[in-house]
């Protein structure tokens, strides 16, 4: 799309489709389309007058990737169309779709939106992308606030593995709290899960049989 000053905007004529994209952009963190910071790539000509006028730079949304990732993933390689209808055929619809709540008015319209339109077009079959939606809660401050850097209420999961190791992390983490619940971090609850993971190894070790087993690591 190009804006002018006088005609607003106006569609590229189909004769000088496809507008290619500039292959020197800068990628910066700004949260705007890199194409805004190119220095020339936006600027063109009115469709109707001929004089001075701006590309818009907004040209793929996130969401239009984010609403149809799900059939992509499926053959991510193949290049005979968006996805292989054998495999489309074998996975979809999505079973389980598991997101947070604040994608309820956006993303998921947005996806539903997409298969409904593919299906109408004879790409996709079935009338819904997924089976079901489950909203995930989520993991609180020790303050009973959301995390956030600016309350200083973060819990760095780095530090916690490092200190405690890796299982014992993520089995705190899935048994915590109801799973769609969430709840406050409690930073004295891990060591019950350590303890757990410490019980389960030294389970395994102590009554492993004479042999191959026997050469694992002591735990302590
Ligand atoms: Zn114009």
């Amino acid at each position: 799309m190009v804006n002018c000053e006088i005609h607003g905007w106006n569609p590229v004529p189909d004769d000088q489709l496809p507008v290619e994209l500039p292959e020197d952009v800068e990628w910066r963190p700004t949260g705007e389309s890199p194409l805004k910071l190119h220095p020339t790539w936006k600027n063109t000509t009115c469709p109707v007058c001929n004089g001075p006028a701006t590309r818009e730079t907004d040209t793929m949304d996130t969401f239009m990737c984010s609403s149809w990732y799900h059939l992509r993933y499926l053959s991510p390689k193949y290049d005979k169309g968006p996805f292989d209808p054998a495999e489309y055929d074998y996975w979809m619809p999505v079973d389980t779709y598991t997101g947070g709540i604040e994608h309820a008015t956006m993303h998921l319209l947005y996806t539903r939106f997409f298969h409904k339109a593919l299906r109408d077009a004879g790409i996709v079959k079935g009338n819904e992308p997924m089976m079901q939606l489950r909203n995930q809660g989520m993991v609180l401050g020790e303050d009973g606030d959301k995390m956030s850097k600016s309350k200083g209420n973060v819990i760095a999961p780095d530090v916690l593995v490092n200190k405690y190791g890796a299982d014992s992390v993520r089995a705190y983490i899935m048994f915590f709290a109801r799973w769609e619940m969430g709840a406050p971090w409690d930073s004295q609850g891990i060591e019950g899960a350590v303890r757990w993971v410490k019980r389960v190894w030294t389970l395994f070790t102590d009554s492993a049989a004479d042999g191959e087993t026997d050469k694992l690591p002591r735990t302590r």
